[in-house]
């Protein structure tokens, strides 16, 4: 195994040295006034990144599976009625979970690497004049398919119908990475992790909350209790936490926002969007496709691609693995063995980027696959060198 070699998974994602030895820290008293001076500017800075001023951050020790739980339990009582489209293994996953929880769930049907829906949804908002339906539920980006959904056209679909429903949103994959605008997109909750565009290691669900989710909470009847946003924001308030916090991720914490909010965040969003066009650039090159349906729903994190009639996308990440110990994504849920995966999110330049790309093709190449080696890497270096930062043609 040859540690040096980064992942192209989209998620975890891989840890800048920075980030990791901003973890590595002996053990202080989370009672002590110090932590206190630790918590609330991390809280604070969280804020910017989700684009809220009137929200609060609630973190909990969990991944992003946490925050979904937290989002329905604190807002929702058993038998209400949610709606949601499923297009990927993550809105699927949700699916489950609302379910697990005896909700009412509607579910839309989509095709895989299309977005939400916000024609239908509108369509099913404007027949619901009882207002029946208490929470949408809404996957940002698609981390399965590789598909980023438009969250302002679901705004616009609620707002459209008059409708009062709670607007929750994954955005796992996309914070800090895709740009996402919590108080201008009416989210009521938006669930985030520790290990995707926050570059640190699993184990922190990041929310925003809106005031609307927060004054929900007291009628909402679903049990919950490690997870309840209450505790949690009265403790932070005081500068506490209701349990143990993850003392070590608060410090990577405070190190990452510093990162992500030195580089600027439209810079940021600027860097994602660059790498992935090279990346795009490359599987034209290769004569193959991309699971998501049309280039508005292109995810500038994570790309999925079909594999050749007759071959195998899990033999060549497996063999990609084997041979060349670098890391891809499999195909999940109904793309198993159609498509590979191509996290491109989090710590990564253009150069990790064509290191990806040139083992990709040498793991196709292997396995006979009818690409031309190099033609990728070629398609991404000329994306690159014309390219600054912010996908700008260069000064010659
Ligand atoms: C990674 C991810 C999650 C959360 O998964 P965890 O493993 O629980 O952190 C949720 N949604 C999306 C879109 C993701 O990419």
């Amino acid at each position: 195994m040859n540690n040096q070699n980064p992942v192209f998974i989209p998620g975890p994602t891989n840890i800048p040295d920075r980030l990791r030895h901003a973890m590595a820290v002996q053990t202080t008293d989370h009672r002590a006034p110090d932590f206190v001076e630790l918590l609330k500017p991390v809280l604070e800075d969280t804020k910017k990144v989700f684009k809220t001023t009137t929200g609060t951050v609630i973190t909990f020790p969990a991944s992003g599976t946490g925050g979904w739980e937290a989002a329905i339990t604190n807002t929702l009582s058993a038998g209400d009625k949610v709606l949601i489209a499923r297009y990927g293994m993550f809105s699927h996953r949700w699916i489950d979970l609302c379910q697990r929880h005896k909700l009412d769930v509607e579910v839309i049907e989509c095709e895989w690497g299309s977005g939400a829906p916000a024609d239908l949804f509108a369509e099913r908002l404007n027949a619901d004049k009882a207002h029946e339906i208490k929470a949408l539920l809404v996957t940002h980006n698609e981390t399965a398919t590789g598909v980023k959904s438009d969250i302002g056209a679901v705004r616009f679909a609620l707002d459209a119908a008059n409708h009062p429903a709670l607007l929750f949103v994954d955005c796992v994959s996309s914070l800090a990475s895709i740009d996402f605008r919590m108080d201008e997109w009416g989210v009521d909750v938006a669930v985030s992790g520790s290990q995707k565009g926050f570059m640190l290691a699993t184990g922190m669900a990041i929310l925003g909350v809106s005031e609307k989710a927060l004054a929900a909470a007291d009628a909402a009847d679903l049990p919950r209790t490690f997870f309840d946003f209450r505790d949690m924001a009265q403790s932070n308030a005081s500068g506490g936490f209701p349990y143990t916090p993850p003392l070590q991720l608060f410090h990577g914490m405070r190190a990452s926002l510093d990162m992500l909010l030195g580089e600027g965040l439209e810079n940021v969003f600027a860097r994602h969007h660059r790498i992935a066009e090279g990346v795009r650039a490359a599987v034209g090159a290769w004569g193959l496709s991309l699971c998501a349906k049309t280039p508005d729903l292109y995810s500038d994190t994570v790309s999925a691609i079909y594999v050749p009639q007759g071959f195998d996308s899990n033999t060549l990440v497996n063999h990609a693995f084997d041979a060349y110990d670098v890391s891809f994504g499999v195909g999940l849920g109904e793309m198993s063995g159609k498509a590979f995966r191509i996290g491109h999110l989090g710590s990564l330049s253009d150069v990790m980027a064509l290191s990806g790309l040139a083992t990709i093709e040498m793991a196709m190449a292997d396995l006979n696959y009818p690409v031309e080696i190099g033609s990728g890497v070629a398609a991404a270096q000329e994306y690159y060198r014309k390219t600054n930062a912010f996908g700008l043609k260069k000064a010659a």
